[in-house]
């Protein structure tokens, strides 16, 4: 089934309002609310801690083009509640995505958004960060 326009602008805003409400998060994907669309919104402006971001994202068929460097990291996502990991990512990655009106963009992202980027883009393959924990001892009840 094809996904207009409206519809894909309508699971987005679905999204940012559930990034809005507690617990909140710096990103959540289309099928963590059962739409089976790969849309992901991502906003590092929500970070605990500061980090260089490109604020509110919202990505349309996400491809990550290039990734570099590993760098391990602790994440926690909406759909393993209470539960944190310590998860190797690239450190820098290239993604491709077409915009809410149809433009294709590419981002050069690093550090913690490039990591939300690879956790958010693996959501829309069935990933989850438990999947790429190297060890249990490397989850933690948070
Ligand atoms: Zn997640």
């Amino acid at each position: 089934m094809a996904w207009d326009a409206a519809q894909r602008k309508c699971v987005a805003d679905a999204l940012i309002a559930l990034l809005d409400r507690p617990p909140g998060g710096v990103g959540i994907a289309a099928p963590q609310i059962g739409k089976p669309v790969a849309i992901v919104v991502i906003d590092c402006r929500r970070a605990r801690r500061p980090c260089r971001h490109h604020g509110l994202l919202v990505m349309c068929d996400p491809v990550i083009e290039r990734a570099e460097g590993e760098v391990w990291g602790r994440e926690g996502c909406l759909s393993v509640p209470g539960w944190r990991g310590l998860v190797p990512r690239a450190a820098r990655v290239v993604v491709s995505f077409f915009d809410l009106d149809g433009r294709k963009k590419r981002l050069h992202s690093e550090g913690f958004e490039a990591r939300v980027v690879q956790h958010e883009v693996d959501h829309l393959h069935g990933i989850l960060f438990i999947d790429r924990i190297r060890s249990t001892r490397d989850l933690v009840r948070r």
